[in-house]
């Protein structure tokens, strides 16, 4: 079944790593409301063949919505799409813009899975990434979150930060394990082409971790969420059985998804497209009764091979069969030399008919992939 993604694309403040598209003006998010509504029933006509089991909100920070603006988005989606009573509906949320009234008002509403951007548990990180919260808010938020009765709770985490240590990287996930939640997403920090923290590295102010040191805490973090019970289903995605995000999962498993708002990117019928990252431009086309895209690609076949490669690498692997039977060929033969060599050196295994990579082969992820 597809999902559906929304993007809102407010923040309090722009955190220096942060790529994704959003602002820090407010002035505009009624008309935002607006035209998201619109665009969603406006794509009604191609899905309504199609049954959704996800809801993503993501960001920006989608927790700045006050509950009246969610009330009316879940009402426009649900008397538009047909979507399954059983389906994983997922907030992102800033620390920093949650209490237990919001948190209460989350309750009340569809949402069953709350996404948290802690990124770390140590307040000198927090400062250094800009983010607007304490490692206090962010234990409490989790900690509200679970009183309040959420079961299903992910905490973001980045590591690689410049100057941090083993040991403080080792105290963030020993915090996040210790908070008892479901799942845990730990990213390397990129430095973004744009950001500030390009600009800074760029002008010597700032210096990228030492490399064997990511590896070394890419490592630890399989390695000791392993032993605590978490199973890494994606390069950087580590979840209690059952609790894999079924959204985030239709990404990799090359599965269709809807999006709405600025900048997302849907995935539906063999076609990309990505909504325009301007906000004022995309409400406008929406109100005018335009498409908000401004690239299209028809996902062609040498594409569509790349990706489920590229994709089943950093996931769940390549099932052979499914592999075959999808593309006319076989996995094995075409890339005999690369499968063997792989699996000689202890990268990759083969098991129930999947190719994967071990946890070794994780580490060189990036670099496996252009083999193929
Ligand atoms: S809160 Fe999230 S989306 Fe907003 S600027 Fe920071 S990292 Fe980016």
């Amino acid at each position: 079944m597809p999902g559906i993604y929304l993007h809102v694309p407010f923040c309090d403040t722009k955190c220096i790593y942060c790529d994704f598209y959003s602002i820090t003006n407010h002035s505009q998010k009624e008309k935002f409301i607006s035209a998201l509504k619109k665009e969603i029933v406006s794509h009604s006509h191609k899905l309504s063949s199609r049954k959704f089991d996800t809801i993503f909100f993501g960001g920006g920070t989608p927790s700045l919505l006050s509950y009246s603006d969610f009330n009316s988005i879940f009402e426009a989606l649900y008397s538009t799409y047909n979507i399954s009573p059983e389906s994983e509906i997922t907030i992102e949320s800033n620390p920093g813009t949650l209490n237990a009234e919001k948190l209460r008002e989350f309750k009340k509403l569809p949402i069953n899975r709350i996404s948290l951007g802690v990124q770390s548990f140590i307040d000198s990180e927090l400062k250094f990434l800009t983010r607007i919260h304490s490692a206090g808010e962010a234990v409490y938020s989790v900690k509200t979150a679970q009183d309040l009765g959420f079961e299903n709770i992910n905490v973001d985490l980045i590591f690689a930060l410049p100057n941090q240590n083993l040991e403080n990287w080792k105290y963030n996930l020993e915090t996040a394990v210790g908070l008892n939640t479901q799942h845990i997403s730990a990213y390397s920090l990129i430095f973004e082409e744009g950001t500030p923290l390009f600009n800074l590295r760029q002008c010597g102010k700032v210096n990228e971790a030492d490399i064997e040191l990511e590896h070394q805490m890419f490592e630890f973090t399989m390695e000791y969420l392993k032993a605590k019970g978490f199973k890494q289903y994606e390069i950087s995605n580590y979840a209690k059985d059952g609790f894999e995000c079924k959204h985030n999962l239709k990404y990799w498993n090359h599965e269709e998804y809807i999006a709405f708002g600025p900048s997302a990117s849907s995935f539906i019928a063999g076609k990309r497209w990505t909504n325009v990252r301007n906000l004022a431009k995309c409400t406008e086309l929406v109100e005018s009764g335009k498409d908000a895209a401004d690239f299209t690609e028809t996902i062609d076949t040498k594409t569509s091979i790349y990706e489920h490669i590229f994709l089943g690498l950093r996931s769940k692997g390549i099932e052979l069969n499914d592999f075959k039977s999808k593309y006319k060929f076989d996995f094995r033969e075409k890339y005999s030399a690369p499968v063997k060599e792989l699996i000689k050196n202890g990268f990759a295994e083969i098991n129930n008919d999947t190719f994967r990579l071990t946890t070794k082969g994780y580490a060189l992820c990036d670099e496996i992939a252009s083999k193929f």
